[in-house]
């Protein structure tokens, strides 16, 4: 079976200006002092999933600065010639360090809907159990403004509640955020810890934009607020201070750090709890008590009935024999699959229909025990 990462994962986030070094070309050398870092990270056991912006900024390199309107369908045109290229750069400069990288090119439609949300999650943890390091951007290409996400703070904070990441960071061209625009206040100060991201805070960041990226302040405040509810502390730095990775990883407060607003664990319950179950699992008096005294995962081999007809991702409630209600999780599993499994042991569910979407029917991670 997979030898699935242990240490939970940091996600990092690239914004266009850390790979240009503020210029209107990926800068090879920016890119390269980077992935120096995260293989060096990759090689002490911590597991790394980079967000990258720049394919826009790749495809007006490549195609010599068209002159374009700012249309959706140009901005997509110039991300479908440039994804490519990025991603061929990120796959040389890995290589020298002889790490493996794999493309993930997600929308806000495919998270938001829970089946995709599963897929991209089990897809990510394989890609980690793997040693590769997964280089994420939004799928540009089939985004409309509906399934967007926009800007690639945001999606970083998406990708860390979906991984369950202990860190976000956010590098940027910017120090980190500051009691006043440092562009006009040359006595600002750098405001090293934010408790809560409260009015005060979101006025601070009014109106700043940084160069070629989408996003500014504002979706940087937006990703770390999303992230520290669900668990993740958030951290903007600028991309240019030597070791910067390597040195917030280990925990040295550089540019700004966003505490949680909650543990990852309570956030993942109330995910779970958010949902009304809309079917049930009747499970045997082992796995019964396997879930309640040691909060295991439930597997195929102690079900014995499933009621209700429900898909993969679904929320339903697991009871004992005598119908006593244990827990609420999310199902790896369709009803019409469990059927199939009940009883079945975990290594032979591939055997029975062809394919598996890993040896659990509720991770331990998707379930909340009911006192
Ligand atoms: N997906 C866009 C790109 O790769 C970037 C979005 C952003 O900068 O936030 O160019």
């Amino acid at each position: 079976m997979l030898n699935l990462a242990k240490r939970p994962p940091l996600v990092l986030k690239l914004g266009t200006s850390v790979l240009t070094d503020g210029t209107r070309k990926l800068a090879r050398r920016s890119i390269l002092e980077i992935v120096r870092q995260v293989a060096h990270l990759h090689d002490q056991g911590q597991p790394v999933v980079v967000v990258s912006s720049g394919a826009i900024a790749a495809g007006r390199e490549a195609l010599a600065y068209p002159a374009l309107d700012r249309s959706l369908p140009g901005k997509q045109m110039l991300s479908a010639v440039g994804q490519g290229r990025l991603f061929q750069i990120y796959t040389e400069l890995f290589g020298i360090f002889g790490i493996t990288v794999g493309q993930v090119l997600l929308t806000r439609g495919d998270l938001n809907n829970r089946v995709g949300y599963l897929n991209a999650r089990d897809t990510l943890q394989t890609l980690l159990a793997y040693r590769v390091v997964p280089i994420i951007n939004e799928n540009d290409t089939v985004a409309t403004e509906e399934i967007r996400v926009g800007d690639n703070d945001n999606l970083s904070a998406l990708v860390a509640n979906l991984i369950d990441a202990e860190l976000l960071i956010l590098l940027t061209d910017q120090l980190g955020l500051f009691d006043a625009d440092p562009r006009t206040h040359p006595d600002a100060t750098l405001i090293p810890y934010v408790e809560r991201i409260d009015e005060r805070i979101w006025a601070l960041a009014g109106g700043t934009t940084s160069g070629l990226g989408t996003g500014g302040m504002i979706t940087k405040l937006q990703a770390a607020q999303l992230a520290t509810r669900s668990g993740t502390t958030t951290v903007i730095a600028a991309g240019k201070l030597p070791n910067a990775l390597i040195e917030i990883a280990a925990g040295k407060r550089i540019g700004t750090t966003f505490a949680t607003q909650t543990s990852r664990r309570e956030s993942r319950k109330r995910w779970v709890l958010a949902e009304k179950p809309i079917g049930e699992l009747v499970v045997d008096d082992g796995a019964a008590q396997r879930l309640r005294e040691n909060g295991a995962s439930l597997l195929a081999v102690g079900v014995r009935a499933v009621r209700g007809s429900f898909e993969r991702g679904a929320p339903v409630q697991v009871a004992d024999l005598t119908n006593r209600l244990i827990a609420v999780g999310i199902v790896s599993y369709g009803s019409a699959e469990i059927s199939q499994l009940l009883g079945v042991h975990s290594t032979k569910i591939a055997n029975v229909l062809g394919y598996s979407y890993g040896e659990e029917i509720i991770h331990r991670n998707d379930l909340v025990l009911v006192p």
